[in-house]
């Protein structure tokens, strides 16, 4: 028998173990299908606290290793937005590589249906960006490890507004530890994104008498939300504006280099994920700044905790009470920063951190 060398590139191959950027994974399964045209990846993070639950997103990378950072990334954060929730989750999340509008079909799926299935429940898929309601229909065909159906199917429905009341939750404490008060009334709020999330928390800002300036990039929508809530459309120059709150609820990283500077905003609370650009330069720069900000992944989870509930088995009040905990939560997360001079998004994963590392003790004996 000949035993040859590790090539270069074999060598390389088993470092992705130890390399950072696999981001402590315990299970990483490329999908590829020819007769669908899938190429998917599903990233399991942890399962220690529980199943990995978390979203399929459909994206057309620019290329694979872009497609696998992004579910790494994503995945791990479903494990800490689960445990900082105190739900019996862990993090998973997939990816389809592909333009949605153009190259999704049905039979592609229900072929990504059969692979979740193959992982027994260890991973459980649910909507994302480019997945529709339709979309999880099929997958559900090929298995039972789905949540976030319709409730005509059984299922908890959208979760956006269940989310927008977490966020709400979220913005409330932080007013609290900012100002003494969480009374929002005359507090002038800027909502990026009136979109499934933006909508309803501009709702909840306008009951509560806040002053809602809200931006979107479709012109139909700001004049819909702007004539139901009595919000005011805001176009231009959004980051030098003057307010006291700016709600992220669009896309990520709009916290950055650019407009740090720029905002007057006390208090950063939103839905969007990964809202700094750079969790760790970003978070420093709003903590010298004196900026509250507001973990994302903390104060988005309601939508999570909503989809819970079908595993779970617990119903919507119970839902909304634990999305409502967010805002306790909040105010430890934001006390524990200050106690210990690290930033809120530090002092959040600490906390999700230390849930995981318990069980895993625990599971060891
Ligand atoms: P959505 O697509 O329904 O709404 C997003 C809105 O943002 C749309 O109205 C869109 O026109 C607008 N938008 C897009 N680009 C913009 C820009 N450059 N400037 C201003 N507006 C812009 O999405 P959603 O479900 O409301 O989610 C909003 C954010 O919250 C997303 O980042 C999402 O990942 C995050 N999030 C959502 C949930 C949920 O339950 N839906 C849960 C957790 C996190």
């Amino acid at each position: 028998m000949i035993v040859q060398e590790p090539s270069k590139s074999t060598a390389n191959l088993q470092s992705v173990f130890e390399n950072d950027a696999f981001l402590g994974h315990e299970q990483l399964v490329f999908c590829n299908d020819e007769e669908t045209g899938l190429k998917a990846i599903i990233g399991v993070h942890s399962t220690v606290l529980g199943p990995a639950l978390g979203g399929t997103r459909m994206w057309n990378y620019a290329n694979d290793a872009e497609a696998v950072r992004d579910v790494l990334r994503l995945s791990r954060g479903m494990t800490y937005k689960a445990s900082i929730s105190g739900l019996n989750l862990g993090g998973g999340k997939a990816v389809i590589i592909g333009d949605s509008r153009q190259h999704k079909t049905d039979e592609m799926m229900q072929k990504f249906g059969e692979f979740v299935n193959r992982l027994s429940g260890n991973y459980i898929t649910a909507e994302d960006v480019g997945i529709n309601t339709h979309d999880m229909e099929m997958v559900k065909m090929k298995t039972d490890h789905v949540t976030g159906i319709p409730e005509s199917m059984g299922g908890s429905g959208d979760p956006s507004p269940v989310t927008a009341y977490g966020v709400f939750m979220g913005m409330k404490a932080s007013a609290k530890y900012r100002w003494g008060s969480d009374d929002l009334g005359g507090k002038k709020v800027l909502v990026q994104g009136v979109g499934h999330v933006g909508e309803t928390l501009v709702k909840h800002l306008t009951e509560s008498g806040a002053k809602v300036m809200i931006n979107d990039i479709h012109e139909d929508t700001l004049e819909r939300i702007a004539n139901t809530y009595n919000a005011e459309i805001v176009r231009e120059n959004i980051y030098d504006l003057d307010m006291d709150i700016y709600a992220p609820c669009a896309l990520g990283a709009t916290v950055n280099d650019d407009t740090i500077g720029r905002l007057k905003a006390e208090v950063i609370a939103g839905a969007a994920n990964n809202q700094l650009a750079d969790e760790v330069r970003h978070g420093k720069l709003l903590q010298d700044r004196g900026v509250v900000y507001a973990p994302d992944f903390l104060i988005n989870a309601g939508g999570l905790i909503n989809v819970y509930s079908e595993i779970a088995k617990y119903d919507r009040a119970e839902a909304l009470r634990r999305t409502e905990d967010i805002y306790n939560t909040t105010l430890r997360i934001l006390t524990d920063a200050e106690t210990h001079g690290i930033t809120t998004h530090a002092a959040a994963l600490k906390l999700a951190e230390e849930r995981v590392e318990a069980k895993r003790k625990q599971m060891r004996g």
